[in-house]
């Protein structure tokens, strides 16, 4: 593969951005070698500034469920636009996504939508601390909810890539209000809310963790949480930005059976454009301002393209059967890549929830992040790099989830299987 046109582009970009691109994961850091640019996207793949073919498991991170470029958000987003780009004042698609939001998540009675996945997290960390009057907050080790203060301690996603426990910039005192946990561990949570339980405002959890590559919850755990939350009066907050429509239409909610205080939504509710959003029980959401004295605001929340892009895309995941068919699909590539695998004697095992797939190098079961973190990065790095030569994007991190779209078809993961039986001979 010819790689001319992006090699210049990263060179200029290098002088003027930090580290080349405006988002870590995207530099190939932790995978070496040098990103690809991007010059269009349509269905399952990417094409790069120089020509070149990838099938696309990143998906832009998450929001891409309908694949790149589809039809139906294209002319959504074409037609908002000719009303013009953003008004400053109320618009009927607001209070569409909100009906939208609402009806799909019932655990949320009123939602406020603002421009990304951290702004959601850090309003939803707000409310909680404002509606108990209590300042601690737990999160759970390789969780990530975004770059807000709060939360930039044992992050997982870049954080984990680039080898930062917290980041420098973080004043010692608010890191000190976030306790972590493990994830999946029962006991440890129990231990700490006997302790601090009635010091701690709340909870924030990736349902499933998408940003330590992919784990899902043992069975009970959420349950537990949500147990203990309601005990200690703690907020329980689902972190739903990636798992939301994705792992099913009700999120990891509806998937798993229980019902969080706030839930926060970024990627697919955008479609593609800036947006996030986070809900919950109304006599929490009553206490943000306007209604009541807990503040937030934003200059562009609730634009009506951004409106329009993800109104569209969740009308297109409503259609019958669709996590359905996207979770076959998810389903039938983990089960090929460990076949493959096994073939060429590597050892790896994989996760899956809905249209949300792991891939880990190791041969034990994965279910914890101490677990996640002790596969062989080395191995996923080779098996990186022999994939993308072979026309095949996922995401350059060991530590991201992989992501389907119901563009992914069979000829889309068989291609992506054949691919995967050359590459594992390369990691051998
Ligand atoms: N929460 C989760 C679970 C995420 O995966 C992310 C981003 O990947 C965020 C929050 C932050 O969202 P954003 O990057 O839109 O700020």
């Amino acid at each position: 593969m010819n790689h001319d046109q992006s090699h210049a582009l990263f060179t200029r970009a290098q002088t003027l951005l930090p580290g080349g691109v405006n988002s870590p994961v995207r530099a190939f850091k932790s995978v070496g070698g040098e990103p690809f640019f991007v010059k269009r996207a349509d269905g399952p793949y990417l094409y790069d500034v120089d020509d070149n073919r990838y099938i696309d498991y990143v998906g832009s991170w998450g929001p891409m469920i309908v694949g790149h470029n589809h039809t139906a958000v294209r002319q959504a987003v074409k037609q908002a636009i000719g009303n013009g780009l953003s008004f400053g004042a109320p618009c009927e698609a607001e209070v569409t996504m909100a009906e939208t939001l609402t009806r799909l998540v019932p655990s949320c009675e009123m939602v406020r939508m603002v421009n990304s996945g951290t702004e959601a997290t850090l309003s939803a960390i707000r409310l909680a601390r404002g509606a108990t009057g209590r300042s601690r907050i737990v999160k759970f080790e390789g969780c990530y909810h975004g770059h807000g203060d709060s939360f930039l301690v044992k992050a997982g996603s870049g954080m984990l890539t680039l080898g930062v426990p917290t980041s420098p910039g973080v004043p010692a005192g608010l890191s000190e209000l976030t306790l972590t946990l493990p994830y999946n561990d029962v006991e440890a949570a129990t231990a700490l809310f006997a302790e601090q339980g009635e010091h701690i405002a709340g909870l924030i959890i990736e349902p499933v963790v998408g940003n330590a590559n992919c784990i899902p919850p043992r069975e009970g755990y959420l349950q537990h949480l949500r147990a203990l939350c309601t005990q200690y009066g703690t907020v329980l907050i689902f972190d739903e930005v990636m798992t939301g429509f994705r792992v099913a239409l009700g999120g990891a909610q509806a998937h798993y059976g229980v019902t969080p205080d706030l839930t926060t939504f970024g990627k697919i509710i955008g479609g593609g454009m800036p947006v996030g959003a986070y809900g919950g029980r109304r006599e929490l959401m009553a206490q943000i301002s306007p209604a009541g004295p807990i503040y937030q605001a934003g200059t562009l929340s609730g634009n009506p393209v951004a409106m329009a892009a993800g109104l569209a895309m969740l009308e297109l995941v409503q259609e019958p059967g669709f996590h359905d068919r996207l979770s076959a699909s998810a389903a039938r590539l983990c089960a090929g890549l460990e076949a493959a695998a096994a073939d060429a004697g590597v050892a790896v095992t994989t996760t899956q929830v809905g249209a949300m797939f792991g891939l880990f190098f190791t041969d034990q079961k994965v279910e914890t992040y101490a677990q996640a973190t002790a596969c062989d990065i080395t191995a996923f790095n080779t098996f990186f790099h022999a994939m993308l030569e072979r026309g095949v994007f996922l995401a350059p991190s060991a530590y991201e989830a992989g992501f389907l779209s119901s563009a992914h078809d069979d000829s889309i993961i068989d291609a992506t299987l054949e691919a995967a039986r050359e590459a594992f001979k390369v990691v051998k």
